[in-house]
């Protein structure tokens, strides 16, 4: 189990930059579920760049079970914490190989449960290839859903012990958005999780939302004392 804390984390970009990240406080503690909430440029992917130390804080400290998480090597990191990036990358073979570049050694029945938890096994099922399917340049095209649930899978078989979750209903229709939010709360259930959206509809079982604009967390609370405050 892993508890990463925040404290007044300062981010930026280059020298003259504003501050991507301005005093952030965020705690994330075992088998609790955070929704990190706010608009385009709040500094939401900031967050998961630097979880998954694609850069340092520059001022304040982020810390992994009370040790500085800079003091640790970068591939242990990322074996802590992993999770879907924005734009989950789909490589050009089969949709078996796609997932099982998150665990190599995972056996055919992994890669179904994995599968299965995403939503992905009735489609990959009805393929006339099922898991042999190539995609990519030469084969079929994944919807933005499948794509999405793709790169959930891999998550769920990598099994990283804080699960982040940057933006995976973004680019949806509010139907699919709707549908993978569902699935995404119900497969994340007492998992350590970071959920990073730009919109608080179905959110109502995480643990806590925590709202972020221009680099500041200006609300925190429930799903229910955020909706009764707007
Ligand atoms: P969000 O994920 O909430 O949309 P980001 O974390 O992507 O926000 O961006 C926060 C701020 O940092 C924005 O002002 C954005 O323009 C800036 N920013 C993000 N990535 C970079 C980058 N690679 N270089 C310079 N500025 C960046
Ligand atoms: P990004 O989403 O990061 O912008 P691209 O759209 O450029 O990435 O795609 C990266 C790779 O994924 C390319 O090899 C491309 O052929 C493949 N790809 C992109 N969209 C799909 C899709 N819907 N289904 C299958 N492969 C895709």
């Amino acid at each position: 189990p892993v508890t990463v804390r925040l404290r007044g984390v300062r981010v930026r970009y280059g020298p003259d930059d504003p501050w991507a990240l301005d005093g952030v406080d965020l705690d994330l503690e075992p088998g609790r579920r955070v929704a990190l909430v706010g608009p385009s440029g709040a500094g939401k992917s900031t967050v998961a760049a630097l979880l998954l130390r694609f850069l340092d804080a520059q001022g304040g400290h982020v810390t992994l079970n009370g040790r500085d998480l800079a003091a640790y090597a970068t591939d242990d990191v990322r074996r802590v914490i992993g999770g879907c990036p924005q734009h989950p990358h789909v490589f050009d073979s089969t949709l078996r190989e796609n997932l099982r570049l998150a665990r190599p050694g995972a056996s055919d029945g992994e890669l179904d449960a994995a599968a299965g938890a995403a939503r992905l096994l009735p489609w990959i099922r009805s393929l006339p290839q099922g898991w042999d399917t190539p995609v990519g340049v030469h084969g079929a095209r994944l919807s933005g859903g499948e794509r999405q649930r793709l790169a959930l899978a891999r998550a769920l078989l990598a099994d990283p012990a804080l699960l982040v979750l940057d933006e995976p209903t973004a680019h949806l229709d509010p139907a699919a958005r709707a549908a993978l939010t569902a699935d995404l709360l119900r497969v994340t259930r007492g998992r350590t999780t970071l959920l990073i959206t730009h919109d608080l509809t179905g959110l109502d079982a995480v643990d806590e939302i925590a709202v972020l604009d221009r680099g500041r967390i200006v609300q925190r609370g429930t799903h229910r004392d955020l909706v009764r405050r707007d």
